[in-house]
This record gives structure tokens, C-alpha cells and sequence, in this order.
């Protein structure tokens, strides 16, 4: 395609997505990609990098995101959330991160700091990555719902999302994999499945072998609040077995001290 009918192309899409409830047929990644001159020959979705395919530069993917952010931050398409989050927790790492986490919602510490796993259970996440040999600005990690789930007055704790509010926050999310094109997902818990693939299974059928997500690898694992309250060193064990797949696919060195964690 012309320079000049692309451009065209890409304007006319641009406006669909600013004035209609109707989102246009190609994400704004496609849009950048096309911009790029990438070659895409599915509008619905941009292929995660091969060995072949040029993939989107890390300060596209950053502008990208920030640019999703933004219309995060201002989002109130579930009105009750709107309502009752402090702020919304869009994400947070490397842009260009080779691995990404996928959790389920804010709780309140997330709430109050505006980033993801960042209490008890994000501190146990953060302690398993430092075991695998990455820091936490290494990879990227974000949730399905990008609102905390309100409670009711007087409650306290978490509860998971909804059906409803997962599908209507999922686009974000697809928008933000399609961006950082990481080489392996991983989903954290059946909520998180349930968000990312619509499919409700239990953890004992879905963790521990591979699964794909728009051709990304997915490891399925155990959300870490479940270690929190499971200490059996056979419960990590099964985490780290996943975490020793996710380091083989990745072609990570691993240790013998590695490969033996809670044996
Ligand atoms: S949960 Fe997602 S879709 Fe719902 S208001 Fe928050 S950002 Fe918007």
C-alpha cells in the first residue's frame, strides 16, 4: 500500500476508534505495526515475534502503553469500580519483557500504590522471580482487572472479579500482550485463566503443562496468595516445577541448586 493511502487508512480507523462504540478492526498496535510497514496479514491481531518477524521497538511499545494507560486511568465502563477504586493499576516492568505475568485484580495495597502485586502475594511473586535469576523490572506484570473489586462497607479482604467485569476489562489486557509480545504468558491462578482463555477449570486439571494464548506459549501455575496460605513444600515444589519449564523454554541456564528447591 501507498504512503498516502495508508495514512489515509490509518486516519479513518483512528476516528472510528475516537467517535464509536464500535471499536474498529485493527488494534492501535496493527495501526503502529502498519505505520512500521510491518507485514500483517491477520488485522485481528499482531503474531507474537518469530525468529523472522520484526517485532514493534521497545520505545513504541513504551509510547503504546502509555497510551493505553491513559485511557485506563480514565476508564469507567464498570461504574461501580469507577466509584469505588483509589486508582486504577494498569501494569507494570519491561515493556519488552520475554516474560509476562498475568494476575487476577488489585487487592487494597494495589489500590492504594497504583501497581500490581506489590502485597504479601506480590512480594512471594517478586521472591520467586529473584529465584529464577530475574528482577521484578525484568518482566512485565499486570491483571485482567485493572480495578480493585469493591466490597462491601464494613467488609475486608478481596473477592474475585465477575464474569462481567473480567470480559469488560479484557481488551486492555489483550492490547497490553499484543504490544510487549512477550515469548512466554503466565497465568496466575483460575481466575486469571478464566479472564485470559474464558475457559473455568481447576487448578489440579490446567497448572503444570503448556497451554497457548494467540500462539504465545502459557504456563498455567498457582496464584502466590494460594502459597500464602499453603505452605507445603510439595504445593511450591509443583510453582517451582512450572518455574523450571517456563526458565527451560526461555533457554535459561539453570543451576543444579535451581532444579532442586524444595525437593
Ligand atoms: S475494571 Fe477495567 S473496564 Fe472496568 S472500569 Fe476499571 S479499567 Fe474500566
Amino acid at each position: 500500500m501507498t504512503q498516502p493511502a495508508l495514512d489515509l487508512v490509518i486516519a479513518a480507523l483512528e476516528t472510528i476508534r475516537e467517535k464509536s462504540d464500535r471499536a474498529p478492526r485493527a488494534s492501535r498496535v496493527a495501526l503502529a505495526r502498519l505505520q512500521a510497514g510491518d507485514p500483517i496479514t491477520d488485522s485481528s491481531r499482531v503474531a507474537p515475534a518469530s525468529p523472522t518477524g520484526r517485532r514493534l521497538q521497545s520505545q513504541d511499545k513504551a509510547a503504546l502503553l502509555t497510551e493505553i494507560r491513559e485511557r485506563v486511568s480514565a476508564c469507567t465502563k464498570c461504574a461501580h469500580l469507577a466509584c469505588s477504586r483509589t486508582q486504577t493499576v494498569f501494569g507494570v516492568g519491561n515493556p519488552d519483557a520475554e516474560l509476562m505475568f498475568i494476575g487476577e485484580a488489585p487487592g487494597a495495597d494495589e489500590d492504594r500504590q497504583g501497581e500490581p502485586f506489590v502485597g504479601r502475594a506480590g512480594q512471594l511473586l517478586t521472591r520467586i522471580l529473584k529465584a529464577m535469576n530475574f528482577a521484578r523490572g525484568d518482566v512485565y506484570i499486570a491483571n485482567i482487572l485493572k480495578c480493585r473489586p469493591d466490597m462491601a462497607a464494613g467488609s475486608f479482604g478481596n473477592r474475585p472479579p465477575t464474569p462481567t467485569e473480567m470480559q469488560t476489562c479484557r481488551p486492555y489486557l489483550v492490547e497490553q500482550i499484543e504490544i510487549i509480545q512477550p515469548s512466554v504468558l503466565v497465568a496466575l491462578g483460575a481466575v486469571a485463566v478464566e479472564g485470559l482463555l474464558g475457559t473455568r477449570e481447576t487448578m489440579r486439571e490446567l497448572r503444570g503443562r503448556w497451554h497457548t494464548y494467540n500462539s504465545i506459549p502459557l504456563m498455567i501455575t498457582y496464584h502466590p496468595a494460594y502459597l500464602l496460605r499453603n505452605q507445603a513444600p510439595s504445593e511450591k515444589r509443583k510453582v517451582w516445577e512450572d518455574m523450571l519449564q517456563i526458565l527451560e523454554r526461555l533457554e535459561r541456564p539453570i543451576s543444579e541448586r535451581q532444579r532442586n528447591y524444595f525437593l
